[in-house]
């Protein structure tokens, strides 16, 4: 298990915000019953889907660029009253590699871009923190990058009404002038990219890193646990578009193996964070690094 990786001259950094709750495996994916899992109990714990909140650091010419914020602090009543540690466990991570157990390294001060995989509550959750009622972004110095597809889709009043997070979490970033909506692919830096992967939600992406010849893919949503690299038909209930969904991860996947690419996938276990996908005996599967 490694939580860091180096990809030509980028590093990523796995950094885990919370553990929720355990679930059935069909609450999580609908259309799945008990013998589909039979072949994939190494996919689960103790027979349970057991997700977890990670977030990915990466570091590219200069610029520290947080992929996601978790679903931040709580407790969160719906999630068993668990708590998001994402904003300490930065600290760590931060902190100057001779001294990495400087806690008065601040967070805040230190990320230059957050960009967002997709507008669901456990991705947005650090963005902005409140006193007196007021928000303020949690990363002061960032720009926030949005995808316009899913800021379109979760600011109309229909879903919005059924994502009250939204108001507090994301549109106060355009008030504030920290956000930047994007779209397609968008170069954060010549390294770091994102490619639209649409399906979980409309305008979801992932995070495309080159450098030197080696390639990592941040997948985001088009992965939310490991049984899925061998049954990329297999959806979560909460996609929007599932056709959609099923087509970026067989895509995401055969860009993968093709590439001899890192993949990150911040829903499975910390062990697994960081992995490949490799083929043997005709089936793929991950392989966590
Ligand atoms: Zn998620």
């Amino acid at each position: 298990m490694t939580d860091k990786v180096t990809v030509g001259n980028v590093e990523i950094t796995a950094v885990l915000d919370m553990v929720p709750p355990s679930r059935e495996p069909s609450m999580m994916f609908p259309t799945t019953n008990a013998a589909d899992w039979a072949a994939h109990q190494d996919a689960l714990e103790n027979g349970q889907l057991q997700l977890y909140y990670g977030v990915f650091v990466l570091k590219s010419q200069g610029k520290l660029i947080l992929v996601d914020t978790g679903l931040g602090p709580g407790p969160h009543a719906d999630r068993g009253n668990v708590t998001g540690n994402l904003y300490e466990n930065l600290r760590p991570v931060l902190a100057p590699p001779d001294n990495t157990q400087n806690t008065n390294v601040s967070p805040s001060d230190e990320i230059d871009i957050v960009v967002h995989t997709h507008l669901h509550g456990d991705h947005v959750g650090w963005n902005l923190r409140y006193q007196g009622g007021m928000p303020a972004p949690t990363f002061r110095r960032a720009r926030y990058l949005v995808p316009k597809l899913d800021w379109d889709h979760f600011t109309s009043p229909d879903v919005l009404e059924s994502a009250p997070y939204v108001k507090l979490q994301v549109m106060p970033l355009r008030r504030l002038r920290k956000m930047d909506l994007i779209e397609g692919e968008y170069n954060i830096t010549d390294e770091v990219s994102t490619f639209p992967t649409p399906g979980h939600t409309p305008g979801h992406q992932s995070i495309l890193i080159k450098s030197q010849g080696q390639t990592a893919i941040i997948a985001g949503d088009v992965l939310h646990n490991k049984a899925q690299v061998q049954e990329p038909s297999w959806c979560a209930g909460v996609d929007t578009d599932k056709d959609q969904s099923t087509k970026s991860r067989e895509a995401l996947l055969e860009r993968a193996e093709r590439d001899d690419a890192i993949v990150a996938a911040g829903h499975f276990a910390p062990a697994d964070h960081l992995g490949k996908v490799v083929t043997r005996e005709g089936r793929r599967y991950w392989q966590g690094i």
